[in-house]
């Protein structure tokens, strides 16, 4: 019999709330994530309807809103103009946490559920499968481990070393762009998101909780912005708005891109999360999007693992459906902020008027929030 029913790779928001749903369920799980320190990057920070859900499910909804700040809306300029406004409904709000606290979160609520599930310092290098089990490979503080599993889910994130292992393929999706970004003091604090969609490229900022405002700035591919100076300067040139950081704040760049797996199982491994699908950050929804693959991966796990490995074949259709379908809307959000000359402007803040507009003010803010994924 092997050591545990689910064996999770990678202790990231994706693979915790999938530890969270299975250990509820009496499973025997363990997760082995490769880092010794929590993961202190600032990445996402928008909790939208259904990752909300699949957060209550995991037992921190509460939680999560309590720390969390509640994004009321938003607007979307251009040129100096406002061209739409939106308002988030109290049935599909959207909350804003940086990605660290929702991690901590997860990792107390596991913690709680089961003190031995979480392996740190665990990087998992090997996994072979047999007819009744998954044998895998990790090099651990107390040298080499061998564990076994009815089921490995790997949750290794974007860059997933065992998916290139497991000849999983990476299909490259329409979408790709650079950008940078600083979370800074808010010199007036909101609720209300600002999306700038200029000639010269995107700006957005968002509200952060605790007084804090992220500024994310679209960027030439290859040539990033030297420091805050140009950041600073990239945002006066498009808005007019002037932030006047101080010199020590160093913009964090990254680019966008999008891909998704050809297939999202083998046997008994499962890829979940940025392993599984990359989603532009353009929209908020890759984190989102892994966490509702995890629900429905927990509910068909619970029914059948270890006794019997579940049939997988309408999951993984369903997950890179999905997946497509974020992928659409985020390649759609960032051609709306790309450098553009001044006819393509003109046809795209008609576009985007339009979606403001009373008749599609309640479908646009659906799409901003994940409906039907
Ligand atoms: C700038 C930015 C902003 C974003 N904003 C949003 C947003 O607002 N909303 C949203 O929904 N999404 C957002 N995202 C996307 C979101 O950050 C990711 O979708 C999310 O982190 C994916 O979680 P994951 O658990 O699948 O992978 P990861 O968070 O990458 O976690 C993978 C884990 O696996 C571990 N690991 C890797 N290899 C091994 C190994 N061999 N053995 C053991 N452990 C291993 C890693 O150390 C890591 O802890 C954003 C991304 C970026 C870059």
């Amino acid at each position: 019999m092997p050591d545990h029913d689910v064996l999770i790779v990678g202790a990231g928001p994706v693979g915790l709330l999938l530890a969270c749903l299975l250990v509820q369920e009496g499973l025997r799980v363990a997760v082995c994530e490769r880092r010794k320190e929590d993961d202190d990057r600032t990445r996402a920070i928008g909790i939208h309807r259904p990752g909300l859900e699949a957060l209550e499910a995991a037992g921190i909804g509460d939680a999560v809103r309590a720390q969390g700040l509640r994004l009321e809306g938003g607007e979307v300029r251009s040129r100096r103009r406002t061209l739409a406004t939106l308002t988030f409904a109290a049935d599909r709000p959207v909350l804003i946490l940086p990605q660290p606290r929702t991690g901590a979160l997860l990792r107390a609520r596991l913690q709680s559920l089961s003190a031995e599930a979480l392996i740190l310092g665990c990087d998992v290098t090997g996994i072979r499968q047999t007819a009744e089990a998954v044998h895998v490979t990790a090099d651990a503080a107390d040298g080499r481990r061998e564990l076994s599993a009815a089921v490995v889910v790997v949750a290794d994130g974007v860059r997933s070393r065992l998916r290139d292992d497991l000849g999983l393929g990476w299909r490259p999706r329409t979408g790709r762009a650079s950008y940078a970004m600083v979370d800074v003091i808010d010199s007036a604090p909101g609720a209300r998101a600002v999306l700038h969609c200029e000639p010269e490229g995107l700006v957005e900022s968002f509200p952060l909780p605790d007084g804090r405002r992220r500024w994310v700035v679209r960027v030439s591919e290859g040539r990033g912005l030297e420091g805050i100076e140009d950041f600073c300067a990239a945002i006066a040139t498009r808005t007019g708005v002037d932030l006047g950081l101080p010199p020590d704040v160093r913009p964090t760049a990254f680019v966008a891109a999008q891909h998704t797996a050809k297939r999202v199982h083998r046997g008994r491994i499962v890829l979940l999360g940025d392993a599984a699908h990359e989603v532009s950050p353009i929209g908020g929804q890759g984190m989102n999007l892994g966490w509702v693959d995890a629900v429905r991966l927990a509910e068909r796990l619970a029914r059948s693992a270890p006794a019997r490995m579940p049939d997988l074949t309408a999951y993984d259709r369903q997950v890179r459906r999905s997946a497509s379908r974020a992928q659409r809307r985020s390649a759609f959000y960032m051609s709306m902020g790309a450098p553009a000359p001044a006819t393509t402007v003109r046809a795209r803040e008609v576009l985007m008027r339009t979606l403001g507009s009373a008749p599609l003010r309640g479908w646009t803010a659906g799409l901003l929030t994940m409906r039907g994924l």
